[in-house]
């Protein structure tokens, strides 16, 4: 896997793109900046890797947009060492940003060869301390709970009561919701063990959230 000068400046002028769009936290524009998104794509679409798009990553999965990326983080209010979830860990990118703000991150993907594949590959790209899990993301990680976050990067019909319950009070949920094709993004405040607020973050196309684990 080659990272040059070449992949280095369309990077920077990805992360000014996302900028441009509205993203102020510096961090989350330097990880940006930093972790090398062509190594998580099929070297045939090296090019695309450095536009502000989503692309397939095989399984009929995708890699979500560099902005909603950052929009999403951002929302998170990630603090160092804030134990966070990821529902849906895809290509693994979402997670090295979450990495690079020094947050302790699981990740859960429900299919199991691209649960496979990412959790060899980021290891080998450096991120050793992300915890990958196969897994149904409605049922969250009993084991690892309680989370100071949970971010969901698929379309999920509604809001899983698991992960609510997983989730610290404090804590921060960000959730594309919504059945069909558009979601809106909620962050969702847990105020006690029985109350939260919600705040709407404007409208998203994610692929959906699907129950169960996959075999293949
Ligand atoms: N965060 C990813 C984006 C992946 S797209 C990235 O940065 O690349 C959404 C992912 O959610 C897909 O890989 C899909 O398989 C997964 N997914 C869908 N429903 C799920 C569920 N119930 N549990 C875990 N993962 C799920």
């Amino acid at each position: 896997m080659i990272d040059n000068y070449k992949h280095k400046g369309l990077r920077k002028k990805l992360a000014e793109t996302v900028r441009q769009k509205g993203i102020k936290d510096e961090a989350i524009l330097e990880a940006i900046a930093k972790i090398p998104r062509h190594f998580f794509m099929d070297s045939s679409f090296l090019e695309f890797a450095y536009q502000d798009k989503p692309f397939p990553i095989g399984s009929g999965q995708t890699i979500s947009q560099p902005y909603t990326v950052a929009f999403q983080t951002e929302l998170m209010e990630i603090k160092k060492g804030d134990k966070v979830l990821e529902v849906g860990t895809g290509s693994g990118y979402q997670a090295c940003v979450l990495a690079e703000l020094r947050a302790k991150v699981f990740s859960i993907e429900r299919q199991k060869k691209l649960y496979q594949r990412t959790k060899e590959f980021l290891p080998k790209i450096g991120y050793r301390s992300i915890k990958v899990f196969y897994g149904d993301g409605y049922k969250g990680l009993p084991a690892y709970q309680p989370f100071d976050k949970i971010i969901i990067t698929a379309g999920a019909p509604h809001v899983p009561e698991d992960l609510l319950k997983q989730l610290k009070i404090g804590g921060i949920m960000i959730i594309p919701e919504g059945k069909g094709g558009v979601q809106v993004m909620r962050k969702i405040t847990k105020i006690s063990e029985t109350e939260i607020e919600s705040e709407n973050h404007g409208t998203f196309r994610f692929v959906p959230l699907l129950e169960n684990k996959a075999d293949d």
